[in-house]
């Protein structure tokens, strides 16, 4: 028997399903991730579409069938008028959200990350007008928050080996141990630690900036070209590193034409 229940979500992406139906994955307040289907013969998808694939905070009711659940209404509780007409809020959702849904598996609960996926709409919605790099930028703070929320969080500060905390000019960084080696452990098992590589003291502390302060604050550090290759770099590398997929255009790349 079917079961009919509501919740309140934050669409993450959608893919066409089958001929005429499309497959939404959801990020809920009380389930987790969740994945539906909207199903083109049965309720025109026309009405359904425009409040799930646009930026907002809505109220679905699904029905909970045997295989998948199935969409049977949605109302938007909250739109964020600022997104929808902003190529570069709208990129930066939307590529936030793909993050997360490669991130994320269905039906674990985590009751921070919806505030934390709210707060970040919130964030880009009062946004005023950026440069390319800083939305490049603001999207790997916000990935590398989302890492650490997912329990890869970076070592930044102490030597992975030994813990003594990292001098200037004196590490190197290895993203599948996840995080920073001080140059004496490193000469000492250069086989353990062949990978890792040299980062400059200036991007270790932008890397931490961003780690340690919220949203808002991102829009503060000044952004040379080096130091933000080098940064996106690390942070791609720590997604390869723990992800099962990887994201098909690099952070940067998708903010490249703002
Ligand atoms: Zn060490």
């Amino acid at each position: 028997m079917s079961v009919l229940f509501e919740t309140t979500a934050l669409v993450l992406a959608w893919r066409p399903y089958r001929e005429h139906d499309r497959s939404y994955s959801a990020f809920t307040r009380e389930h987790g991730k969740i994945e539906f289907v909207a199903r083109g013969g049965q309720k025109p998808l026309a009405k359904l579409t425009p409040h799930l694939e646009t930026v907002a905070e809505v109220r679905l009711l699904l029905v909970d069938g045997r295989q998948y659940f199935t969409v049977a209404g949605v109302d938007r509780s909250r739109g964020f008028q600022s997104v929808y007409s902003s190529l570069t809020k709208t990129t930066l959702v939307q590529n936030a959200f793909a993050l997360v849904d490669m991130g994320t598996r269905t039906h674990e609960v985590d009751e921070e990350l919806y505030p934390f996926l709210l707060r970040w709409v919130e964030f880009v919605e009062l946004l005023p007008d950026i440069t390319a790099e800083r939305a490049g930028y603001l999207l790997a703070s916000f990935a590398l928050k989302f890492l650490s929320h997912l329990g890869y969080h970076p070592e930044l500060n102490h030597c992975l080996m030994c813990r003594v905390a990292i001098r200037e000019g004196n590490y190197r960084w290895h993203a599948l141990k996840g995080g920073v080696v001080c140059q004496s452990c490193f000469e000492k098992d250069a086989e353990q630690w062949f990978s890792a590589r040299l980062i400059d003291d200036t991007t270790l502390k932008l890397l931490r900036f961003a780690i340690t302060q919220d949203f808002p604050e991102q829009l503060r550090p000044h952004l040379s070209g080096q130091t933000l290759s080098t940064f996106h770099e690390t942070i791609e590398s720590l997604i390869i590193a723990h992800f099962p997929v990887i994201p098909a255009v690099s952070m940067r790349e998708a903010c490249k034409h703002l």
